[in-house]
């Protein structure tokens, strides 16, 4: 009696959940046109509260994103930010820092660069590649770059990728890897970030983030496998760890030197603000030693 009653229980959740996944397609594409709508009213946006560095663009608001965490702990990068999107872009908070920092501690973009280069970048937030790869600088011809988007499906990119087997690179093969939010979906961390390393050039640098506590070490425990489990220990239910404040020590255990480039250490508070970065965004910026 009891199985049966819990065996109802599940297919309710189940039915409930599927019900709120469309509701929530629903309303995500119909809030999508409605903005673009609202774009198109003369002046509608018009404003210099806030700037996205990805279209160039200043608008009087960025619009409230993100979904309601389930997670016991919270963490940088999740929830609902009242002010993360761009509504002439729909860039996020986190797109543009990570672009911020691609511009600031790379030459991608560099109109001095003459060496060519190779970046893969892993799970691509999008827009970046073709804002850093514009082929020229002003009227000088930037040195060739290679920029290759990997996904674990193709559609999504450039190339197939698994990362905790990228056998189709040799060693040392590129100048930048960037990949932000994917390893917290990794159960073989390790196996990825011994890759990561290999196909690195000595000189390469590694560009990488992910959701993160700042408040609690880095949590997994495999044990935790159902969708509800996931989301109360991790936030999301693909999720495998959640990292915390030990997140550079654990970076340079797997032999890098690493760099933690905070938003509100790296910008004046105004810029942050102005861009509506979330002030304790950190990409992890190391190099292999
Ligand atoms: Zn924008």
């Amino acid at each position: 009696m009891t199985k049966v009653y819990m065996c109802t229980m599940e297919n309710e959740k189940t039915e409930g959940k599927l019900c709120m996944n469309i509701m929530q397609k629903i309303w995500s594409k119909t809030r999508f046109y409605l903005v673009k709508a609202a774009g198109h009213i003369p002046g509608f946006f018009d404003g210099d509260d806030y700037y996205c560095n990805l279209c160039g663009k200043s608008s009087r608001i960025f619009l409230p994103y993100g979904t309601k965490s389930d997670a016991a702990i919270h963490m940088i990068g999740s929830g609902v930010r009242p002010h993360c999107e761009c509504p002439r872009c729909f860039s996020h908070d986190r797109f543009r820092w990570v672009y911020e920092v691609l511009l600031r501690h790379t030459d991608i973009a560099s109109p001095e660069r003459t060496r060519a280069l190779r970046v893969l970048h892993i799970a691509a937030e999008p827009g970046i590649k073709e804002h850093l790869c514009g082929s020229r600088q002003g009227s000088k011809p930037l040195a060739p770059v290679e920029y290759l988007t990997g996904d674990l499906e193709r559609i999504y990119s450039d190339v197939q990728v698994d990362v905790t087997d990228m056998h189709q690179f040799p060693d040392e093969s590129f100048d930048y890897f960037i990949i932000n939010h994917v390893m917290e979906h990794v159960p073989n961390e390790k196996a990825a970030m011994a890759e990561i390393h290999r196909v690195l050039k000595k000189d390469g640098v590694l560009f990488i983030s992910f959701p993160m506590s700042l408040t609690a070490k880095t949590f997994e425990d495999p044990s935790i496998t159902t969708p509800a489990g996931r989301r109360e220990a991790y936030g999301q239910e693909d999720h495998v760890r959640l990292y915390g404040t030990d997140s550079k020590e654990r970076l340079e255990a797997f032999g890098f030197e690493v760099q933690p480039l905070v938003a509100k250490e790296q910008l004046p508070e105004s810029e942050v603000r102005r861009m509506a970065l979330i002030p304790e965004d950190t990409i992890f910026m190391c190099k292999p030693v």
